[in-house]
C-alpha cells in the first residue's frame, strides 16, 4: 500500500469513533481462561483493538451446540463473568458498558468499550422473564438466533435444507423483541431466517442490526441479505455491519480479499444509502484453537485481525469515499443506532 494512504488511513481511523458491531470475545475468553490462560484480553486482545483504533466492539455470547439445552444458561453466565473479571484486572482502561453515557465518555476518558451482546435466545429457552437478568448483567443487544432454530425463532442454517424450515418468530420470539425494546436492547437480525427478519420488520418498532451479515446479492449465502431486506432495514433506519469471513464475502472456497469486502459495503451504499453500513467483522480466523463446532468453518477471515482496519479503510479512500462518509461506515452509523436504543 502507498504510504500516504496508509498513513491517512490510520490517522482517520485514530481520529474517528470505531466500532465492530460482532465479535465472540465472551466465547474465546472463557475457552481460553477455562485452558488456563490468563489475561486473555489484556495479553492478546487489547493491543490489537487500538493499533486497529477501535474504540467500542460488540462482545457476543456465543453458545455451541452441545451444550444446549441444558447447559446454555450457564456458559452464557460463565463467559460473562469472565469477560467481568478480565475487564476489572484492566483497572479502569476497559469499560463494560451500560448505558449510552458509557459509550460518549469512552473517548474523553481515554478507555476502550465493550458492549455484551447475546448470539442467539438460547440461554433464556423459553423464559422470558431471564431477559431482563441478562439485561441487568448488562447485555444491550439480542440476537434472536443463531444459525439453528431455538424457541424464539429459525435461525438461518448453514445448509437450508438440512434445519432451516422457513418459519418465522414463533409467539415467544415476538414477545421478545417487545421485551428487548422495552428494556432498550437492540434487535439483531443477523442470523434469523428470512421468514423471521420480515416478521422483526413488521412487528419492531425501533431500528433494528444485522450486526454481521453480508449483501446476498454478492455472496449467495443464507446468512446473508438479499436487496429487499437491506431495503426494509433501512427504512427501519437500521444498519448493518460487513462481515470479514471469506465464505459470507463470497464463495468460501476461492481466494477473497479485502477488495471483495469492500465490494460489500459498496452493495450497500448503492440499494439504501451511506447511513446504513458498518462494520461487524466477525474475526473467526484466530478461534480455531479453541474451536469445538461440530465442524470447524472451513473458511478464513479476508482481513488478518483488528489490527489491520487501515487496510480496510484505505481501500475506503481509494473508492472515493468522503472522510465524513468514512466516519458514517467505521462506527457513526451504529453510534447513531445505540443513540436510539440504549439509555
Ligand atoms: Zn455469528
Amino acid at each position: 500500500m502507498d504510504q500516504e494512504l496508509a498513513r491517512k488511513a490510520a490517522q482517520l481511523n485514530a481520529n474517528s469513533f470505531v466500532v465492530d458491531a460482532h465479535f465472540d470475545l465472551p466465547w474465546d475468553v472463557a475457552n481460553q481462561r477455562e485452558r488456563g490462560h490468563k489475561d486473555v484480553l489484556a495479553g492478546q486482545y487489547l493491543d490489537r483493538f487500538r493499533e486497529g483504533g477501535f474504540n467500542l466492539i460488540v462482545a457476543a455470547i456465543f453458545i455451541e451446540n452441545f451444550f444446549l439445552p441444558e447447559m446454555g444458561l450457564r456458559r452464557a453466565l460463565d463467559q460473562i463473568s469472565y469477560l467481568a473479571e478480565e475487564v476489572e484486572a484492566l483497572s479502569g482502561s476497559v469499560r463494560l458498558c451500560r448505558r449510552l453515557e458509557d459509550i460518549r465518555q469512552l473517548e474523553t476518558n481515554g478507555q476502550f468499550g465493550l458492549l455484551l451482546s447475546l448470539e442467539g435466545a438460547d440461554p433464556l429457552q423459553n423464559d422470558l422473564q431471564l431477559l431482563r437478568i441478562f439485561y441487568d448483567l448488562g447485555v444491550r443487544a439480542l440476537g434472536l438466533t443463531w444459525s439453528r432454530r431455538n424457541y424464539a425463532a429459525d435461525g438461518c442454517a448453514f445448509s437450508t435444507a438440512a434445519e432451516d424450515r422457513g418459519n418465522g418468530l414463533t409467539a415467544f420470539g415476538r414477545s421478545l423483541v417487545a421485551k428487548a425494546e422495552e428494556l432498550g436492547m437492540l434487535i439483531d437480525v443477523s442470523h434469523v431466517n428470512e421468514a423471521g427478519f420480515w416478521d422483526v420488520i413488521e412487528i419492531a418498532r425501533k431500528p433494528i442490526v444485522a450486526s454481521h451479515s453480508n449483501c446476498r446479492a454478492l455472496a449467495d449465502t443464507p446468512r446473508n441479505l438479499k436487496d429487499t431486506q437491506i431495503e426494509a432495514l433501512a427504512e427501519r433506519n437500521g444498519v448493518m455491519g460487513i462481515n470479514a469471513i471469506s465464505a459470507f464475502v463470497g464463495d468460501g472456497s476461492q481466494q477473497r480479499g479485502v477488495d471483495d469486502l469492500l465490494d460489500h459495503v459498496d452493495h450497500v451504499v448503492k440499494i439504501a444509502g451511506i447511513r446504513h453500513v458498518g462494520i461487524g467483522f466477525d474475526f473467526c480466523s484466530g478461534f480455531k484453537n479453541y474451536l469445538t463446532l461440530d465442524h470447524a468453518l472451513a473458511t478464513y477471515d479476508v482481513l488478518p485481525g483488528h489490527h489491520h482496519l487501515k487496510d480496510f479503510t484505505a481501500g475506503l479512500i481509494e473508492r472515493g469515499y468522503s472522510e465524513d462518509d468514512t466516519r458514517l461506515i467505521l462506527g457513526g452509523n451504529f453510534l447513531r443506532v445505540y443513540d436510539e436504543i440504549l439509555r
